[in-house]
């Protein structure tokens, strides 16, 4: 099959978080199996231009009622053998991309051109088709940046070229829809009938993943708990309701993770690799991370690590919220060390400062830093995600495979990759709680340290269960395999 992302990022050339991953080793695996895969993102100012290969010539794209001109560059995406390849197209437009930030700054974190630039992003996908003169089976779009993609693909380019090209739209993260005023449907080009038909109209403004979620052949979420979940009131964002209508085409395919990237046994940023069978690189990772967190260098004390995104999705409240978030409490009342690591909301960053300079055992480092991130995993006991909700969840992945033990709120994908564990028969992978309180969290992780100190070896042997389980892309890309075989017979 011949298929095309469309992504606002993807790994190594833009990521703000777990979507630039997903997109980058879902293809690679599609890669491996024989499928074509290709591509197309925007050129940030992150990506170098002076690395990429230009396209001959500009090309136009419709907007509005009038057209706009770019250019378009292209790249391999590396570590792929070069009998089938896959390029990354970048499309490259001064006005719209020729900035810092993907989304935003931090002076706006929601450029108020967003609509107009993503909407832009999603015309030049076809013209950057016909460009090439390749038409894919299958236009994969991801989240609401890449959600009109299948709009245009249903009301204006179904015919010609396109006429056996089906969409699917992967769903990331239902917290962010792309909600806009309709001032901004203009650019489409469209006619407002076709806003009340493909469902932009959200309480009088324009919502880019809904027309998306209507619009697109087939739909899926990155985890099947999650895929169930998006359908209640609580935690369907308001989209609850189409999810439902639109449940026979919809289902949840869990992410995999990249296992060149994220392997103990060949991991580059690490003092030493290691695995199942020898496992003293784990004992140099975790006096390294003591060392890089000016805590105290004891292989007895548990270590908790942390690595997210500092916002409220990620339980960032319950944990380090002034005056009730329960970080404070659990640090100054047991016997562990906590290893964060975070960039995010500005009064988490704060807290986080002010933490590390009140607690000996609790230390905190506020920024983007891959090497640190792998450091954590490898170097931590346990890995603690407090999510309010969670589509796929990565960290949780990678700490099993690195033997680190995942403490994490029975929800989404935490649910379909961590079992919890059982003090009477020694079973499980991790430590699971289910409301999102301070007092559960404060819980979980006492019971934790309690089973640290009281059954060592029920530990150990959790430990080696997660670092057996398979999280590889393989099978997951298996079934977007058959997603897309299944929407294509449905549809054309
Ligand atoms: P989400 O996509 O919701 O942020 P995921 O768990 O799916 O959550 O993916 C997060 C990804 O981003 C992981 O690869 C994680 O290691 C990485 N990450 C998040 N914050 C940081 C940070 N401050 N430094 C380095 N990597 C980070």
């Amino acid at each position: 099959m011949k298929i095309l992302m469309v992504s606002s990022e993807a790994v190594p050339f833009a990521k703000t978080g777990g979507l630039a991953d997903m997109v980058s080793s879902l293809s690679t695996a599609l890669a491996k199996q024989g499928h074509k895969v290709k591509i197309v993102l925007p050129r940030y100012y992150c990506i170098d231009r002076t690395r990429l290969e230009a396209l001959e010539g500009a090309m136009g794209v419709p907007m509005g009622g009038g057209e706009e001109w770019c250019k378009v560059y292209t790249a391999s995406l590396p570590g792929l053998p070069p009998k089938n390849p896959i390029e990354a197209y970048f499309i490259d437009h001064e006005q719209f991309f020729g900035r810092d930030g993907i989304y935003g700054v931090p002076s706006e974190p929601d450029f108020l051109d967003n609509p107009r630039r993503f909407t832009f992003f999603c015309r030049a996908v076809f013209q950057l088709c016909r460009k090439i003169g390749w038409y894919p089976d299958v236009l994969h779009s991801h989240d609401w940046p890449a959600a009109l993609a299948p709009v245009f693909l249903k009301f204006r380019e179904r015919s010609g070229p396109f006429g056996n090209t089906v969409s699917v739209l992967t769903i990331h993260n239902l917290g962010y829809q792309g909600i806009y005023s309709k001032d901004n449907y203009q650019h489409t080009g469209m006619s407002w009938e076709i806003f009340y038909h493909a469902g932009f109209d959200d309480w009088n403004m324009m919502n880019l993943l809904k027309a998306g979620i209507n619009s697109a052949d087939s739909l899926n979420t990155v985890s099947p708990h999650y895929a169930e979940e998006s359908k209640t009131q609580e935690y369907g964002f308001r989209l609850d309701g189409i999810l439902r209508y639109r449940s026979a085409d919809y289902r949840g395919i869990l992410n995999g993770i990249d296992t060149d990237i994220w392997n103990p046994a060949t991991d580059t940023f690490i003092p030493e690799t290691y695995d199942i069978n020898d496992m003293k690189g784990k004992k140099k990772a975790k006096e390294a991370l003591q060392k890089e967190y000016g805590l105290s260098r004891n292989p007895d004390v548990p270590v908790i690590g942390l690595v997210s995104r500092l916002t409220g999705q990620k339980g960032v409240g319950e944990l380090f919220g002034p005056a009730y978030g329960s970080a404070y409490s659990f640090c100054r009342d047991m016997d562990l060390q906590f290893a964060i690591l975070g960039s995010g909301e500005a009064w988490c960053e704060n807290e986080l400062r002010s933490l590390s300079s009140q607690l000996p055992n609790l230390k905190a480092k506020i920024g983007y830093d891959e090497r640190l991130s792998h450091l954590i995993e490898a170097g931590s006991d346990f890995f603690l995600m407090p999510s309010r909700y969670e589509p796929s969840g990565l960290n949780q992945m990678y700490s099993l495979s690195y033997g680190t033990i995942p403490i994490v709120r029975n929800t989404g994908g935490l649910t379909d990759t961590v079992e919890n564990f059982n003090q009477d028969t020694g079973t499980g992978t991790g430590f699971m709680f289910d409301e999102l309180n301070p007092q559960a969290v404060y819980n979980t992780i006492g019971w934790a340290i309690w089973a640290w100190y009281n059954r060592r070896e029920q530990i150990e042997a959790m430990r080696t269960r997660g670092m057996k389980l398979d999280f590889s892309w393989a099978a997951s890309a298996k079934k977007y395999i058959e997603m897309y075989e299944w929407t294509l017979k449905k549809t054309v």
